[in-house]
């Protein structure tokens, strides 16, 4: 049944000259139809790059909306077009702007898990990969506001001992699900394993975690390691043992998940590929001013 749909996928993705970009967090067997795997990072710099006339984003929509401001002659589309990111919507433009406004001079640095307008009133993003760069590469006496995950700046701010102001968000797959007493538990369970976390959890769980990472820079560090544990979202493991079948990864907690990242489905993907529906549309004025902050970004690497 999956074969049947995979070989249509694969061929409507040739005849209309489409690349599938897909998060790490996808289900597996959408892996088997992407051409390029990766995280926030990774997949902004494939969009960019891509000479394809349609990029199927399997992701969520803050995603495919930098892909889209970053390749705007590609018609990007989205499998499922409600897959979205709790944490972006945890910061509007207009809430941003008023926050300026009473902070005064200071440079505001935007997570890439924001919607577009957010980034349009934004001096730079960054991601979970490039965040320490992207602020070390801000004048040492400016102010930063660094928005909107809360645990992703005290991580920043912890490492490059900035003055930086977070935002109140959070992502409730990282922040809720994971405690520092989960991590004592999985180093009885699990004595030679090494544990890493994504910095959108709390403090207390970086602390106790052997690294802190991205999820590429998972990929990158369960090469050196035959045993790992991840507290991130539960799908993670799967992109470990496709990567590295002979290693043993354990998710940090089971029930982990991103909903929305579990929308994007083989149909659904075959669907949009078909129809060419669901397309990503960013106001060429919001577009502008976001690209530039993005740009920044892309600039450090
Ligand atoms: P990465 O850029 O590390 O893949 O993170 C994206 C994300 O949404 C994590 O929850
Ligand atoms: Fe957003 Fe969290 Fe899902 Fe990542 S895991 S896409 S931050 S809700």
């Amino acid at each position: 049944m999956n074969n049947n749909i995979i070989t249509k996928i694969l061929e409507l993705k040739q005849k209309k000259n489409a690349v599938i970009l897909c998060h790490n967090y996808q289900r597996p067997e959408i892996y088997d139809v992407a051409d390029f795997i990766g995280d926030s990072l990774d997949l902004s710099q494939r969009a960019a790059a891509t000479k394809a006339k349609i990029v199927v984003f399997c992701g969520v929509h803050f995603m495919a909306e930098t892909a889209k401001i970053l390749n705007p002659i590609a018609k990007v589309i989205m499998p499922d077009i409600d897959a979205g990111c709790e944490m972006a919507n945890m910061i509007s433009a207009e809430a941003l702007r008023m926050r300026k406004k009473e902070l005064g001079n200071v440079v505001v640095v935007a997570y890439v898990n924001t919607p577009a307008n957010v980034k349009a009133e934004s001096d730079i993003c960054c991601t979970s990969a490039n965040a320490i760069k992207v602020v070390d590469s801000i004048p040492k006496d400016k102010k930063i506001l660094f928005v909107p995950d809360k645990n992703l700046a005290l991580y920043v701010k912890e490492q490059t001992e900035r003055d930086i102001i977070p935002w109140e968000g959070f992502c409730y797959v990282h922040a809720l699900f994971f405690r520092a007493e989960d991590v004592i538990k999985a180093r009885q369970e699990y004595p030679t394993a090494k544990i890493i976390v994504h910095p959108e959890c709390l403090p207390e769980v970086a602390s106790a975690a052997d690294f802190v990472a991205s999820t590429s820079g998972m990929v990158k560090l369960a090469k050196d390691y035959s045993e790992v544990v991840l507290g991130t979202e539960v799908g993670m493991c799967n992109r470990i043992k496709r990567e590295y079948p002979d290693k043993l990864c354990h998710p940090l907690k089971r029930t982990a998940i991103c909903v929305n990242m579990k929308k994007t489905t083989l149909d659904k993907v075959l669907n949009v590929l078909e129809n060419e529906n669901n397309e990503i549309i960013v106001p060429e004025s919001i577009s502008q001013k976001a690209r530039q902050a993005l740009e920044s970004m892309t600039k450090i690497g």
